[in-house]
């Protein structure tokens, strides 16, 4: 135990100077009585829980700023310390920008690494599912200038953030987006490097990564944004793949099958299978209200061969952010309704056991106990076919969160086996050498 805390001790010091710079460690040092590490918080609510951590509010005594402080467990000694926290501090330092999250502080307790980040009050998601909120062109132009600003920031940094989604996608109160989770992101360049394909949430991945291709590169995470980029102007998920091959037939019933005129190494990747033809369908029918402009940096952006996608320097260099409507100033973005007046989580059951939705902004991820995937209309169903005897009360009567579009199907993370798969796959990556791997 105390040969644990020491070497906890000491790979915090090395992350502190990484991360922070000497000057900053020094510095904090020598602010005589100000309170440091976990003594310096007060802690509040949790906010949400990622792949690796439980992220809670809380004061800073110092500056009396609100912060979130993600908690991550460091793993058992025997097992290797968990190298994603390391890595998400060391890249973050990197990447400093008005459109990237701000890692204030980074302190150890008890067998755990605190993160502290600059606290933003909502996300993309809460934004785009809230029906309150009228998204204007231009107000969508600004959402997209401010992805790909912070996504530019990362590539030029050579960085991949690898698990773009509107949730990972934080707002700020004064409208600034910032791009966030940096759990999964990595360093790219050098050419022979092979990463693993289970990246993104599926309705983000790109379709390279859905055919296993393992040397890839920025175009995943463009891909990713020009999904996010259609599920702004259609106020829904854009491709909503059920299994990763239900989501290659989903992108293709939409672009259509590539050939290789369009994509030339397609069937040399991996897991490459051919799919049966279908044709495009073309964009103006899929975005009836969009622009030209706006149409063709889609199609850019959503380009089969990842050689030939946009990218996001590129992206932002297109016309469509040059001509009118101009992007809305970020200070006048409509905000979601606050968290704290929505009503508590309720927890559903389900023939197939619990499932339990999440609250509507924060902790937004939809968790399925049991394995039984339903869509949120599904599930509210079978609530309210439960709750009706019991409470006695109307069907029409009972109000579904607002966080529920009971039209849309849940929203999948990476699933367990993914995320086991990935967690030992990172935590391995640490300490195979190149030669073993
Ligand atoms: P993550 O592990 O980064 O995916 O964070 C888990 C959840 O915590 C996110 O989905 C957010 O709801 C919340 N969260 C993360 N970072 C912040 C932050 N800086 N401010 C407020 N909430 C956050």
């Amino acid at each position: 135990m105390v040969v644990k805390a020491a070497l906890i001790e000491s790979i915090f010091s090395v992350l502190q100077h990484q991360a922070l710079g000497p000057e900053v460690v020094d510095s904090v040092a020598m602010a005589v009585g100000e309170p440091t590490g976990a003594k310096r918080y007060v802690k509040g609510h949790n906010l949400g829980e990622g792949t690796y951590g439980v992220v809670f509010k809380a004061v800073d005594t110092v500056t009396n700023r609100t912060v979130a402080i993600k908690k991550i467990r460091l793993g058992k000694l025997k097992e290797g310390v968990n190298v994603t926290a390391l890595r998400e501090i060391k890249l973050l330092k990197e990447l400093q920008d008005p459109n990237i999250i701000e890692l204030m502080d980074v302190y150890p307790h008890k067998s755990n690494l605190h993160l502290v980040f600059e606290y933003m009050e909502s996300d993309l998601e809460a934004v785009i599912r809230d029906r309150n909120i009228f998204l204007s062109s231009a107000d969508c132009k600004a959402y997209m200038q401010m992805i790909l600003k912070g996504l530019a920031v990362c590539h030029k940094k050579w960085v991949l953030h690898r698990d773009l989604k509107p949730n990972n996608l934080l707002l700020g109160s004064n409208g600034q987006l910032k791009l966030a989770d940096f759990g999964l992101a990595r360093i790219f360049g050098s050419p022979d490097r092979r990463f693993t394909h289970q990246v993104f949430a599926r309705w983000y991945r790109a379709p390279e990564l859905l055919f296993g291709s393992k040397q890839y590169g920025p175009g995943v995470d463009v891909w990713a944004a020009a999904c996010i980029f259609a599920e702004l102007i259609l106020r829904r998920p854009f491709l909503q793949g059920s299994s990763d091959i239900d989501q290659l037939g989903k992108i293709f019933g939409v672009f259509g099958t590539p050939g290789e005129a369009q994509w030339p190494d397609v069937t040399s990747l991996p897991d490459y299978v051919e799919y049966q033809y279908s044709p495009p369908q073309s964009f103006r029918s899929l975005f009836p209200q969009a622009s030209e402009d706006c149409i063709d940096l889609l199609q850019r952006m959503f380009t089969y061969d990842p050689k030939q996608r946009i990218t996001a320097q590129l992206a932002l260099e297109h016309r469509y952010f040059r001509t009118e409507p101009a992007p809305t100033p970020c200070y006048m973005l409509r905000r979601p309704v606050k968290p704290e007046v929505h009503p508590k989580p309720i927890e559903l059951l389900s023939p197939a056991g619990h499932i339990v939705f999440s609250p509507p902004t924060k902790t937004r991820r939809l968790q399925l106990f049991g394995g039984d995937i339903k869509t949120a209309g599904e599930a509210s169903r079978d609530t309210h076919a439960k709750l009706q005897p019991e409470l006695g009360t109307p069907i029409d009567a009972i109000t579904i969160p607002m966080s529920i579009d009971p039209k849309t199907n849940l929203r999948p993370t990476l699933n367990s086996s993914d995320r086991s798969y990935l967690k030992r796959k990172l935590d391995m990556d640490i300490f195979l050498t190149p030669a073993r791997r």
